[in-house]
């Protein structure tokens, strides 16, 4: 039986989510298909768990600090089981509530794979649905490297299911989601190896940011294995893995190895070529300013197109695309200039706008002044611990307009939101410096610096 409706979302992950919601709030007849658990990456293996798992994390290094405030404190043990119990019943609840918000605003949830059919049909659940608007929000998922014994290791999906803490890990990957789950081992207990291809991390941010926090896991005793590709995992008769590199390298005894090395987007087998919709090189779903891909009335959003891979782009996204589609705002799209975004490090890095290279290459050296700063943060005046919070405004023009700001520290999580406000309103450096700071905080070097 064929169902019409006005909007078809494929994916109930963040985008699919607020695309969805935005246009029933329009009156649209809106049907959502999902496959998993609704929320997606975000709510289920990404965000949300590993902000709990962040938070236990933070905990770790307060109490590893306690005694340097006078706290008399006996060790203690954590208990992973249980934190990962409360976790996973904290994500189901969330689960419970998307669904409560669909079935609110009159949704139609079909729960299973979609299939494009052609351009305005999609088949899923043992049903046909239409729409002359169709929203792909499918996401991505961790990639495996192509060697042997690949699946022996886990991703960050798996590392949601670990059910105790792995004492000898390695992590294989220098982007944002390896520095995280680094952090969030080493705090908690476990002897971390961090294996990069390279010799830095994090090289789609400023280098001030790499190198910072290179130098930090360093000092909190994680071990950095650079210029290394793997080429082999095993497992021996005791279950202990052992990880090969191509210059005959081995890394071993371990427990775990977390393959964190990219994802890739989930376009496959599911007939989006029978709708015509384009991919690029990456396998990514091409988009243009207003989400539009290259066939009519199919958009697509969030991590399948490959842009700003972060759950706030893809709500944003979605939103944009249903005032456009339904709620008669005609130019409505996302801008994706100055995204600010965390990393949640330990410590955290926070981070919008032009990186310094980027304000080089885009404005010429001579436009471009850069400030810094680097210091110990007040906390750490008491404490054995004294990881440095680093920092870079980044300028441009005679007016030094603040294109970048980058800090790496404990706070920065939390300082960004308001930095990213002022950069977008095209804040100068006049502008922080006329700002009174408050103090004693970090933040406060952000509109003192000279
Ligand atoms: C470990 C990790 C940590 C992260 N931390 C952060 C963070 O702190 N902050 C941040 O902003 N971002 C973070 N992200 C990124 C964030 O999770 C994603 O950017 C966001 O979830 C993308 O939303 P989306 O709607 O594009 O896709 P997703 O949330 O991935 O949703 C896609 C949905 O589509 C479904 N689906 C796929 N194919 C089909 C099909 N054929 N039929 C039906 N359903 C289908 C999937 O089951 C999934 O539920 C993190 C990601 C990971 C992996």
């Amino acid at each position: 039986m064929m169902s019409e409706f006005d909007l078809i979302v494929i994916g109930g992950g963040s985008g699919g989510l607020a695309a969805a919601q935005r246009a029933a709030e329009y009156g649209a007849k809106v049907a959502l298909v999902e496959s998993h658990r609704l929320g997606g990456t975000c709510v289920n293996v990404g965000c949300v768990p590993k902000k709990v798992m962040w938070n236990a994390a933070n905990l770790a290094e307060g109490l590893r600090d306690a005694p340097d405030y006078g706290f008399a404190l006996s060790a203690g043990t954590h208990d992973w089981g249980l934190l990962k119990d409360k976790r996973d019943a904290y994500v189901q609840r969330l689960n419970g509530i998307y669904e409560g918000n669909l079935a609110k605003r009159g949704i139609t949830l079909v729960r299973g794979r979609a299939h494009f059919v052609d351009g305005r049909t999609v088949a899923a659940a043992g049903s046909s649905l239409s729409a002359p608007h169709i929203i792909v929000a499918t996401g991505g998922r961790p990639l495996l490297p192509p060697i042997p014994g690949a699946e022996l290791g886990i991703t960050s999906d798996g590392f949601f299911e670990l059910p105790r803490r792995p004492q000898r890990v390695a992590i294989v990957g220098s982007g944002y989601i390896a520095v995280e789950l680094t952090g969030i081992f080493a705090a908690l207990g476990s002897q971390v190896t961090l294996v990069l291809r390279g010799d830095t991390a994090l090289k789609h941010f400023d280098s001030m940011i790499g190198e910072s926090m290179l130098r930090i896991l360093r000092e909190e005793g994680v071990s950095i294995v650079a210029q290394a590709w793997p080429s082999a995992l095993d497992r021996d008769a005791r279950g202990s893995l052992a990880l090969s590199f191509r210059d005959g390298r081995r890394l071993e005894p371990l427990d775990c190895v977390l393959w964190a090395i990219g994802r890739a987007p989930a376009v496959e087998e599911w007939g989006l070529d029978r709708a015509g919709v384009d991919l690029d090189a990456y396998g990514f779903i091409v988009t243009d300013k207003y989400q539009d891909t290259s066939a009519a009335g199919v958009y697509a959003i969030g991590d399948v197109t490959g842009r700003a891979q972060l759950t706030p782009v893809a709500i944003a996204a979605g939103r944009r695309l249903s005032d456009r589609l339904f709620g008669g705002q005609g130019d409505r799209h996302l801008d994706y200039q100055t995204i600010p975004t965390v990393v949640f490090g330990h410590p955290p890095i926070g981070t919008v706008g032009l990186t310094e290279q980027a304000a080089r290459d885009d404005y010429g050296d001579e436009a471009v002044t850069v400030f810094r700063s680097s210091f110990i943060p007040m906390y750490h005046a008491l404490t054995t611990a004294k990881p440095r919070c680093d920092m870079k405004l980044v300028t441009v023009g005679p007016k030094r307009r603040v294109v970048g700001v980058h800090v790496v520290g404990p706070g920065a999580d939390e300082m960004m939101q308001g930095f990213a406000v002022a950069v977008r309103m095209g804040a100068t450096k006049e502008d922080l410096d006329d700002t009174v700071a408050i103090h004693p905080t970090s933040a406060e070097e952000l509109v003192t610096m000279r």
